[in-house]
């Protein structure tokens, strides 16, 4: 989900994921249910008649491998393109697996995420320490995109369309949402995951707000989150997403508009994981920081609640 972030150890190549096929030639590939942001990403791709369109490409150049494996048990056909949700390390660092095999890339173009602050070297010993030296073998960056997106683009291949669409920048910068509207199919990156609690730090809550009536808007009939179980409602997952974001908003304007500081607007929250960032109580607690500053800002008329 988020770099400097995870923990030791998470997101190590596991087995070859899980496929769930949503609908004819488009497969969910699970990484691991049940540990939501710190187990391995999610990943898809959608068999066309012309070749394969990969969503997302798993955390090392290894998982991507894995991936690759799970592809071919399913078709021979030359992989065309990858597309990236977004720039967080444990979606694009397979990418290079897939330009290697001749595939382009599909992707927003800003690729700035809060775990490259320190720089590529940095983000780069910081992510070795996640998924393993032997994991990374090969690793190139290679989530620049040939086809940048940075509002709406539809790919068609082998009688498939993928509606490609920039929302806003909701958990990252450079956030995708991929329809298939034919299929009904949505992979929606990390603005949802399993447990409701989408990261806004690298967001913001007002765009996640806004991309969850969009996703709302298309009434899909399967949604792939980034990470974990696909729900057997959609609905249900986005509604727990807003009512979460929903209720941290209220929460914190009402400390900013009471004058309760920061420090103390957190007290209700369990304190943070400290070797874990992206568990629940830390996503929790990061997100109500940023909350609380977005509160503050608009509350001081500096901007509006982005
Ligand atoms: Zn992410």
């Amino acid at each position: 989900m988020f770099l400097a972030s995870l923990l030791p150890g998470s997101n190590r190549a596991g087995p070859v994921p899980i496929l769930r096929r949503l609908a004819p030639g488009v497969y969910a590939a699970v990484g691991d249910t049940g540990r939501g942001s710190e187990g391995r990403p999610n990943a898809g791709f959608v068999v066309t008649d012309s070749g394969v369109v990969v969503i997302d490409a798993m955390a090392s150049p290894r998982q991507a491998e894995q991936l690759v494996q799970a592809i071919r048990s399913v078709t021979p056909r030359p992989i065309k393109w990858l597309i990236l949700t977004h720039h967080h390390p444990d979606h694009h660092f397979g990418a290079i697996v897939f330009r290697r095999l001749g595939a382009k890339v599909i992707a927003h173009p800003d690729r700035r995420v809060l775990a490259s602050e320190g720089g590529e070297d940095a983000l780069m010993a910081n992510w070795v320490r996640v998924v393993g030296l032997d994991a990374m073998r090969g690793f190139e960056f290679a989530d620049v995109p040939d086809r940048p997106v940075t509002g709406t683009d539809t790919l068609r291949l082998g009688g498939r369309s993928l509606v490609i669409t920039h929302p806003g920048a909701a958990h990252s910068a450079g956030d995708l949402l991929i329809w298939l509207p034919r299929e009904r199919v949505l992979f929606a990156g990390d603005v949802l995951i399993e447990d409701g609690v989408t990261m806004v730090v690298d967001g913001s809550s007002g765009s996640l707000l806004r991309t969850l009536a969009t996703i709302d808007g298309l009434s899909p009939r399967r949604v792939v989150p980034g990470h974990g179980a696909i729900p057997a409602r959609p609905a249900a997952l986005v509604a727990r997403t807003r009512e979460y974001i929903t209720g941290l908003r209220a929460a914190m304007r009402s400390a900013v508009e009471q004058g309760t500081p920061k420090g103390r607007a957190m007290a209700s929250l369990p304190p943070a994981d400290e070797t874990r960032p992206v568990s629940l109580n830390s996503r929790r607690r990061r997100n109500a920081v940023r909350v609380y500053l977005e509160e503050e800002r608009a509350y001081m008329g500096l901007d509006s609640v982005p």
